[in-house]
């Protein structure tokens, strides 16, 4: 479904992505593990269009991407819920879920804001997207809510049901169990678990390694920038670059 060829990036000189190759198979749950710095969320811009490459493909479903704006990759159904997601306080768990939709509507911003016949329209179908993610992520006797009184864990699900309003059959979720409680994160990984089982395609970036190790298919180390190890968890653990990788780094349990 993805392949990731060659692909390189820079900042400054300094290279955050180097000849990097990796492909997702339709349906896989890829666990992307690595230390800070590793080129995870360089990662997972580059194949989401929100930063370009400068050098290497990115194909999805046979065809090249990598030279598509980011709202076209979404609308060919790659979804990405970025590392400490911002919420808008002030307004509804709906209102915020319905926010990351109107990009992916026809009638767009001016009309929203001259509320226009057809943006009208817009909003009715958006309203009814919301609220149908809300649903999947559980979060449906929530919507009314202020988004900010929300506990992290549900935060996080919202974030997801964001994502989830654009019917996305690749989801990219960069470190979405970040500052939660095992509880909360037992219950994003069970979320998690859920939408993979209804064949959505995902990759999880995250710092807790043993919750990628239960949840992931497969598993790709990066380190500086580089691939240093792919295979299944059971792989991936007893390698001796990855185990050298993770040395002096705190890895969160
Ligand atoms: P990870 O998500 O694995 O922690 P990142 O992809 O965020 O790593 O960063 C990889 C490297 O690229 C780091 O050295 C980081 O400082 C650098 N980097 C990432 N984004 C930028 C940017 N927008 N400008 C400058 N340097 C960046
Ligand atoms: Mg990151």
């Amino acid at each position: 479904m993805l392949e990731v060829s060659d692909v390189s990036r820079q900042f400054g000189g300094v290279y955050a992505l180097r000849d990097v190759n990796l492909k997702v198979a339709e349906g896989e749950l890829r666990g992307i593990i690595g230390p800070n710095g590793a080129g995870k969320s360089t990662l997972f811009n580059l194949i989401s269009g929100h930063l370009p490459a400068d050098h290497g493909t990115v194909s999805y479903n046979g065809a090249r991407i990598d030279r598509l704006a980011a709202h076209r990759r979404a609308a060919l159904g790659i979804a990405i819920v970025f590392q400490a997601a911002r919420i808008f306080r002030g307004m509804t768990v709906r209102e915020n879920v319905m926010v990351g939709s109107h990009a992916s509507t026809g009638a767009g911003f001016l009309s929203a804001v001259l509320r226009l016949p057809a943006h009208r329209r817009d909003e009715r179908l958006i309203r009814e997207r919301a609220d149908a993610a809300l649903g999947r992520v559980g979060l449906a006797d929530w919507a009314d809510r202020p988004a900010e009184t929300l506990p992290l864990g549900q935060q996080r699900s919202m974030q997801l049901a964001r994502a989830l309003c654009a019917d996305p059959k690749l989801l990219l979720l960069d470190e979405p169990a970040s500052g939660l409680r095992a509880t909360e994160r037992e219950a994003l990984s069970a979320l998690i678990t859920e939408l993979h089982e209804t064949g959505l395609t995902i990759m999880l970036v995250e710092h807790d390694v043993a919750m990628v190790t239960r949840l992931a298919d497969r598993i790709t180390v990066l380190d500086l920038g580089q691939v240093i190890a792919e295979g299944t968890p059971e792989e991936v653990r007893g390698d001796q670059r990855v185990i050298a990788a993770y040395l002096g780094e705190e890895v969160a349990t």
